[in-house]
């Protein structure tokens, strides 16, 4: 053994994105590990009454309860951060958990919340069902239009939540106008970010004041585990995130926080080559009989292709069609797929495609799904990790059937 001191290492934070996805954030024990430790722990223990206090207080940093802190899960948080830019980042047990809290911490009773009304069917719960069973208004408007998001400004509104791309129909909204719009408000812009990836679109860059993700869709991105992130500056998690978290518990478990760990490695490799055979998958599909509309926000013909240009970074891996003969024709078309799998899940290494109508917008009627632009024969296509000729083979035997 030598006594030299120990060999400077660079801050991955310095480093570029692919660099940060394998190095940021990483916490060794005593051990000298290479992969990240799993410490499956709830406590902490102390070796004198004195640190006990000390930790408590917050006068001297460190673990005292895995509702609060964890470091299998700090490693999580930083990685996460050190990836969206963002100073603080806070981990959850899910999607839902961390777009639960994070509207919750925003708001009080008698606030007003503007969003825009094309969400992942449980954050328009949030929205339009929970928070005014607690005193808070909501308005939900058609979120590429920016008068009707000026327009339903009140005085007491405080945030405004959005989703870009939408589910299932892939509209682009405008953030930085957006954003711009709240600010004069006063209210916080939250955007959730999981179809465009902290990859292909910076929200806190384009002036949103908090990121959400569901880390179960391409963070994990191979079908195994549910978490969640809130990302923002440190005076706002601090001020509005923080205490909430640690006290109600909405927790990322540490075992589910070592495997979006070694997902995010990959994310990378894994978002481009989704991207790549999405983008192939919509030039198909738009070139054959059967297919009434291809939406896919790096084509040409999306409706707001400039805007996607100029905010993300790609198209994403997802893409919507709609298949001539309505509900009929979907189900004929998924049900004769002979390798993409029927599931509602996205952002998977496998491709899974669903029917809206059915089944994530299910509980809305008719006229309201037809306002978010969601058709019968509408079809949503996670496009995975296959050859994208297989997958083309595949899609043509789902046309062959209608
Ligand atoms: C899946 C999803 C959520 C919810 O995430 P969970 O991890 O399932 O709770 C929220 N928003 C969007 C856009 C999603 O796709």
């Amino acid at each position: 053994m030598t006594s030299a001191p120990p060999r400077p290492i660079l801050d991955p934070n310095t480093l570029k994105p692919e660099t940060r996805l394998v190095h940021a954030g990483i916490l060794r024990s005593q051990f000298g590990e290479n992969a990240e430790g799993l410490f499956l722990t709830q406590g902490y223990v102390y070796d004198e009454a004195e640190t006990a206090e000390a930790r408590f207080s917050g006068k001297e940093p460190g673990f005292v309860y895995s509702r609060y802190s964890n470091p299998t899960v700090a490693m999580f948080e930083a990685r996460m951060a050190a990836l969206e830019g963002a100073e603080a980042c806070r981990a959850t047990a899910s999607g839902m958990a961390a777009v639960t809290s994070a509207m919750l911490c925003l708001v009080r009773a008698g606030d007003h919340v503007v969003a825009g009304r094309a969400l992942f069917g449980s954050c328009r719960y949030v929205i339009e069902d929970l928070l005014p069973r607690f005193g808070v208004a909501s308005t939900l408007v058609d979120g590429t239009d920016l008068k009707a998001w000026e327009n339903a400004i009140r005085p007491n509104t405080r945030a405004f939540f959005l989703e870009s791309p939408t589910n299932p129909t892939l509209e682009i909204l405008d953030i930085p106008a957006i954003a711009k719009l709240a600010r004069k408000a006063k209210a916080r812009l939250v955007v959730d970010n999981v179809f465009a990836t902290p990859l292909l679109q910076s929200p806190l860059k384009l002036g949103a004041d908090v990121v959400v993700y569901s880390a179960t869709k391409h963070i994990d991105g191979q079908g195994r585990v549910l978490g969640g992130a809130i990302l923002a500056s440190q005076a706002l998690i601090a001020e509005h995130i923080h205490n909430f978290l640690r006290q109600t518990g909405p927790c990322l478990s540490p075992f589910n926080a070592w495997v979006l760990l070694k997902g995010i490695e990959t994310l990378q490799l894994r978002v481009e080559r989704m991207q790549a055979g999405a983008r192939k998958i919509a030039d198909f599909l738009a070139k054959q009989k059967g297919v009434t509309k291809v939406l896919y926000p790096g084509r040409a013909d999306h409706p707001q292709a400039k805007l996607a240009k100029r905010q993300m970074k790609g198209g994403g891996t997802l893409v919507s069609f709609e298949v001539a003969g309505g509900k009929k024709g979907a189900f004929r078309f998924s049900n004769a797929l002979r390798l993409i799998r029927i599931s509602n899940n996205l952002g998977d290494a496998k491709s899974l495609i669903t029917h809206p109508a059915t089944t994530t917008h299910q509980r809305f009627s008719r006229e309201a799904r037809a306002e978010m632009g969601i058709g019968d024969g509408l079809l949503r296509l996670s496009v995975g990790l296959e050859h994208p000729d297989d997958l083309r083979d595949d899609l043509a035997r789902g046309l062959k059937a209608l």
